[in-house]
């Protein structure tokens, strides 16, 4: 297996298309230019490619492995974790005053994919540490973020998001465990939390459980869930770890795919818990974790449709079966590279050509999230804020779909040789396949942009953000030097007006019609956001020349004509096929 980060493609996307200006203009990062940029991404790239690439297999087939009440991660996942940590990898976006490098979020996308993409496992056990730094830095207080955060930053330290019960995954408002006030500020907890990524393991000295639970006498449902921190190992004043905590792990699950990522069981037995934020607040500020890992996932995605993505284009000039179409390469050949096929080539393209839209949404998202907590504009923050609030859904469930796609399809260019062990892609496939059902399941993001992001106060802002999209299109429609990408992107998003509009009325007028249209819909919207990003580019090198402005060219034209028109029949499957749903009972389901 191989992986070349596609740094040339990065650093486009942040040079020429969104301009690196944009970022530095921005407070605080003033001390960030293009060579400090590059020179990330070339280290990410080294690290993920030689150190994390390697352990990922191996990972896989010894499994994180849980033995006398504790857990223990495959060979190799320690001594890269401290590399990690030395490197400051743990501390890219985090805040200096903790001891973070305070970089530019659009650059930690570009990093979390990367190593999404060589090693999902040992992603988790960074990812979800990352998340419960922010959470804590945004939601608690001032002793609790000095006492801990700077531990986090150095990676000493780990966190969690425990969220999810046996009985309540979705639907957090029935949560069982349960928290008493011990009388001196502090909480006790009991409960079970099923599921929880990186709940032990050996890389770290202490992890830092964020648990969602419900004081004695909170009201039912969502609005009487508050947050707590429930370290492993108690913290005593001055720092320094003391007794264990009454957390204990029953199990790790036996799971398809990213096996070397422990997904544990955690017991509470009265364990000692600090509140963060106010009581029955906790879900609210838990968004603040659960949209970083959103985010996340989508990268995990993006990234292992381009580890794939690389695979299957070697692994296609490298294997001879039949004769290509004219015009061959080698007549005197009885067989030619199968990359010679157009069915393969065709494969090859739709993964390339939506891998590097999708990378441009993730871009143009990340410089967002960096406006939204650095502008000094408030009117550029809240636009920029909304902008992330509504690409988030689409970002979690689009990517992670399209890593979905992309790890089948190149496993199919393999042929058979794709579903036996040998060449890793059958590990890709697996490991992809948690990223649509956690983090809150592509359903539910549907659900979340349907019935929350195109609806109500944020509902108008879509309006705004597809209009200046719209005016953008219309502009360079007639431009025939790139009319070719712009037209079929204005079409979809008339498309995608229309839609949303009717989908809207639906929602007020009949929910149920409505939500058995999300999926499609957010795949409608993914499709045509990402055909507005082709577009921007397009337009922004429509005067340059050589191989690599050719070859964008090319893709742009490839996803407008053989992915984008997609569009259209989702429209109609929404529209005109909603009756078809809607006369169905559940008895016609269950019934016969
Ligand atoms: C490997 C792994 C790691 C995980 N890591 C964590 C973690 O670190 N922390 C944590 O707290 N949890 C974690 N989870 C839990 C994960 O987030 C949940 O599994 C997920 O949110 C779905 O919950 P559920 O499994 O109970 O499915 P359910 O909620 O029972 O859903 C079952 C099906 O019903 C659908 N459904 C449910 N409600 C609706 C609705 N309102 N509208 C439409 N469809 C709906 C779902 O989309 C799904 O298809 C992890 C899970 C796994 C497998």
């Amino acid at each position: 297996m191989i992986y070349n980060a596609p740094i040339k493609d990065m650093l486009f996307l942040v040079n020429e298309w969104i301009g690196l200006d944009k970022v530095i203009a921005l407070p605080g990062y003033e001390e960030v230019d293009a060579e400090l940029f590059e020179a990330i991404l070339e280290e990410a790239d080294r690290f993920s490619g030689t150190e994390l690439l390697s352990i990922n297999r191996d990972g896989d087939e010894h499994g994180a492995k849980f033995e006398n009440g504790t857990v223990t991660t495959p060979p190799g996942f320690k001594e890269a974790y401290t590399q990690f940590i030395e490197n400051g990898w743990a501390g890219i976006d985090a805040d200096p005053e903790h001891g973070g490098q305070g970089l530019p979020k659009v650059l930690q996308n570009l990093i979390d994919e990367m190593v999404g993409a060589v090693n999902v496992s040992f992603k988790l056990y960074t990812e979800l540490s990352r998340g419960a730094y922010h959470l804590m830095n945004h939601a608690a207080s001032d002793e609790i973020r000095e006492k801990y955060l700077p531990k986090m930053v150095e990676g000493v330290w780990s966190g969690t998001m425990c969220l999810t019960e046996a009985h309540c995954g979705t639907d957090l408002g029935l949560l069982n465990t349960k928290a008493v006030p011990a009388g001196d500020g502090t909480y006790k907890l009991s409960g079970t939390k099923i599921f929880i990524t990186s709940g032990d393991h050996d890389l770290t000295e202490n992890i830092l459980h964020l648990v969602i639970a419900r004081i004695e006498g909170a009201p039912a449902g969502t609005r009487g869930i508050s947050l707590f921190l429930v370290p492993k190992i108690l913290v005593n004043e001055d720092g320094s770890l003391g007794e264990r905590n009454a957390v204990n792990t029953a199990s790790i699950e036996h799971k398809m795919g990213i096996r070397a990522s422990a997904t544990c069981t955690l017991n509470f037995d009265d364990a000692t818990g600090y509140l963060i934020g106010e009581e029955n607040r906790g879900l609210a500020a838990m968004f603040k974790m659960m949209n970083i890992e959103r985010m996340t996932v989508g990268l995990q995605g993006l990234g292992l449709s381009e580890i794939a993505y690389q695979n299957a284009r070697d692994y296609a000039q490298e294997r001879t079966q039949s004769k290509a179409p004219a015009p061959r390469p080698d007549d005197s050949k009885p067989a030619d590279p199968i990359i010679y096929q157009p069915e393969m080539q065709r494969q090859l393209l739709t993964i390339r050509s939506q891998v590097e839209g999708a990378r441009a949404l993730s871009v143009f998202t990340g410089l967002h999230v960096d406006i939204m907590e650095r502008s000094a504009d408030e009117a550029a923050a809240a636009d920029a804020e909304n902008t992330v609030a509504l690409l988030t859904p689409v970002i979690k469930a689009h990517f992670s779909d399209l890593g979905m796609s992309s790890t089948l399809s190149a496993q199919q260019i393999y042929g058979g040789h794709g579903y036996v062990r040998e060449h890793g892609m059958e590990q890709l496939v697996r490991d992809c396949r948690i990223a649509p059902i956690y983090e809150g399941t592509n359903e539910v993001q549907a659900i979340d942009l349907v019935a929350r992001k195109i609806t109500g106060k944020t509902g108008e802002f879509a309006d705004r953000f597809l209009a200046s999209w719209q005016e953008f299109l219309r502009e360079h429609e007639d431009d025939e030097k790139v009319a070719a990408i712009v037209g079929p992107a204005a079409v979809a998003l008339e498309c995608l007006i229309d839609t949303t509009r009717w989908l809207r009325e639906k929602v007020q007028s009949d929910d149920a019609t409505a939500r058995g249209a999300a999926s499609q819909y957010l795949r409608l919207f993914a499709l045509t956001i990402i055909a507005c990003m082709w577009s921007q580019i397009i337009v922004s090198i429509r005067d340059k020349e050589g191989s690599f402005y050719d070859i964008k060219r090319k893709l742009a034209r490839f996803y407008m004509q053989q992915v984008l028109p997609e569009t259209s029949a989702l429209a109609a499957t929404i529209i005109q096929g909603a009756d078809a749903l809607a006369d169905f009972e559940v008895s016609d389901l269950v019934g016969q």
